[in-house]
């Protein structure tokens, strides 16, 4: 008996829960797709980001549900317009690593202010996209933790 309180116990456990345990699939588009099919692909898939990838198929950008109304917006013709043109880029993508703690990974949700982070590997060419961690994935947690009853 360690003498810890249960709130001690489930503080212990959250605390290491890892990415790699909770990611999801990623849906990914190339730089090259055009808005319309962007959109046609979160509908297909059910998400509400999308992560860019280039030659190689490495990390290059990412799509929001806003991104693409923004550029929806006064735009004639979706088929004409590359997503590479109106997705947020590289350097300024907040990734993580599937062995970073999900609770760093659920912070920096909150501070950047934003719905979903690549999972990515780090390979020669760039970033392998891996896996997603969203909003979702972080609510899912939530209530696992008190229908499982983990302690
Ligand atoms: P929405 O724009 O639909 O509210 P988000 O809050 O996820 O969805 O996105 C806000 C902005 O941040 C968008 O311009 C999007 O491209 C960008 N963004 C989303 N995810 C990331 C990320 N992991 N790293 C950097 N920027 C991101």
């Amino acid at each position: 008996y360690t003498g810890k309180t249960g709130s001690e116990l489930l503080t212990e456990k959250i605390s290491k829960f890892k990415v790699h345990e909770y990611q999801s699939v990623p849906i990914v588009v190339k730089e090259d797709a055009s808005v319309y099919d962007a959109i046609s692909t979160m509908f297909l898939e059910d998400v509400g980001t999308l992560f860019v990838v280039g030659e190689h198929a490495c990390l290059t950008g990412v799509l929001s549900r806003k991104d693409l109304l923004r550029a929806s917006i006064g735009t004639q013709d979706l088929n004409a317009v590359p997503v590479h043109i109106i997705m947020t880029r590289m350097p300024n993508i907040t990734v993580c690593r599937k062995e970073d703690l999900l609770l760093d990974v659920a912070s920096k949700l909150i501070t950047k202010q934003i719905d979903g982070i690549p999972v990515v590997k780090d390979t020669d060419l760039g970033l392998e996209v891996v896996g997603r961690i969203t909003k979702t994935t972080i609510t899912k947690v939530f209530v696992e933790l008190i229908t499982d009853n983990h302690i």
